[in-house]
Parts: C-alpha cells; sequence; structure tokens
C-alpha cells in the first residue's frame, strides 16, 4: 500500500509539475469503496488524508470505527434524499449534489446540526442518459437556487465523464467541464466558490490534473482492485 500510494502522489506531482500547476493544488481522495476497515487503516497510517466513500451505511460504520484519525472523509457516490440526514453527519465534501430537490433536503439536515455543509455540483457534460449529474443547460439555474441556501457552500463542480480507457478520448470532458467552470465563474452569486474541478480516476487522473483537476478521486492504484464490480 505505501508504495502504491508513493507511485500516486508521484504521479501526481509529475502531472502538476508537467503542466506547471503546483501539486499543492491538487488533493488526492483515496476511494476506498469495497475495502475493509482494516484496509482504509492502513492506507491512513501510509499517509492518505482524504478518503472518499460511495454507500452510506459502509461509510458510517468505516468513520464510526475510524474516529480517532484526523482525516476527512468526502461523500462521492449517488446520493438520495432519503439519505441526506446521515451524509451531512459524516462528509466535509459531498461532490455529487445534482438536483434541487437534494440540495434542498441537505440544506435543511445541515441546518438542524448547525453545519455549513460544502458540496460540489455534479454535471452530466456527457449528456448520458444513464448517468446522474445535472443537466448543463441547467446548471446556472440550479447554481442560482443553491447558493442562496444557508447551510450550504458550493465549491464547484465534479464529473465522472464516461468511461474509456484511453484517457485522451476522455480529455474533452475534463476541458469542457474546466471551460464550462470558467464560463459560469464571474455571474455565479458572491458566496458561491468555483475553486475546486472534481475529476479523474485511477485510469485518467493525470490527462484531469492537465486540465485543471483539484481533487482526483483514484481508488484502484491505491488499494489494488475491487473484488465487487466496480461502479
Ligand atoms: C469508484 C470511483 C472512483 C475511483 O475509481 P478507480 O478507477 O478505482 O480509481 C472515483 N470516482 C467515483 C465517483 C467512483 O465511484
Amino acid at each position: 500500500m505505501k508504495k502504491r500510494l508513493k507511485s500516486v502522489k508521484d504521479r501526481i506531482q509529475r502531472a502538476a509539475d508537467g503542466c506547471g500547476r503546483d501539486p499543492e493544488s491538487v488533493r488526492l481522495v483515496a476511494v476506498s469503496k469495497t475495502m475493509s476497515v482494516d484496509r482504509v487503516r492502513e492506507a491512513i497510517e501510509a499517509g492518505v488524508t482524504i478518503l472518499g466513500e460511495n454507500y452510506i451505511q459502509e461509510a458510517r460504520e468505516k468513520i464510526s470505527e475510524l474516529s480517532s484519525y484526523p482525516v476527512s472523509w468526502h461523500f462521492i457516490g449517488h446520493l438520495q434524499t432519503n439519505k441526506a440526514k446521515y451524509a451531512v453527519k459524516l462528509f466535509d465534501l459531498i461532490h455529487s449534489v445534482d438536483s434541487l430537490r437534494l440540495a434542498r433536503e441537505l440544506n435543511k439536515q445541515a441546518g438542524k446540526i448547525d453545519k455549513v455543509q460544502e458540496i460540489l455540483i455534479q454535471v452530466n457534460i456527457g449528456e448520458e442518459a444513464s448517468k446522474s449529474g445535472a443537466a448543463v443547460k441547467d446548471l446556472q439555474d440550479l447554481i442560482k437556487e443553491v447558493g442562496p441556501l444557508e447551510n450550504l457552500s458550493v465549491r464547484g463542480l465534479m464529473i465522472i465523464p464516461p468511461f474509456y480507457n484511453a484517457p485522451e478520448k476522455v480529455r474533452p470532458f475534463f476541458s469542457a467541464l474546466r471551460e464550462l467552470r470558467d464560463q459560469i465563474r464571474e455571474s455565479v452569486p458572491p458566496n458561491v466558490g468555483m475553486d475546486e474541478l472534481s475529476m479523474g480516476m485511477t485510469g485518467d487522473f493525470e490527462t484531469a490534473i492537465e486540465e485543471g483537476a483539484t481533487l482526483v478521486r483514484i481508488g484502484t492504484a491505491i488499494f489494488g482492485k475491487r473484488k465487487t464490480p466496480a461502479d
């Protein structure tokens, strides 16, 4: 694990150096879905500081068992509205907010625990019917509505591009997200941040960094292959 983590960190550094970015501007989210508490502990002891989880129930158990570690937990999976009350208690950043309904529920639940919940808006850049994410055409309206919600703080955008093995095929989706971010940046409400771009996974994170990623979500390259089917 130590070796794999070091190799991932070296690759992040090289990708950032290669395009003139500060490597510190790219944060590594170690995606620990399906991994046992012991594996996650191992990753933390090897130096991981942000964990990404996809399922509320699974994350709850891990977070409670590993609560003595000063790490940050991010939610990166699809979030059902009825799980919002758990999500606000567990996660520092929720990457996958894609509807006003979900945002309103998160705002309500965060309010109950006196928290300002940081979120990203997940965008469906490929416009694929099967994937979640807000449609590009709805993004500005969504941000206009979410901006004023007092217990939410928008920090940027996230995508899960269509799966390709070739990073060069994914690059247009990454650059499209960055361009979209740059376009709307000037017109978002004052309390909405557009600095974060969550994009890039094991197969394509270097390309994502070249296109401006600030949060890369990496599972397999750190933990090895998952036993259950990837999603
Ligand atoms: C599983 C997952 C990842 C990590 O994928 P790897 O290919 O294992 O690096 C990243 N983002 C999301 C949303 C995921 O569900």
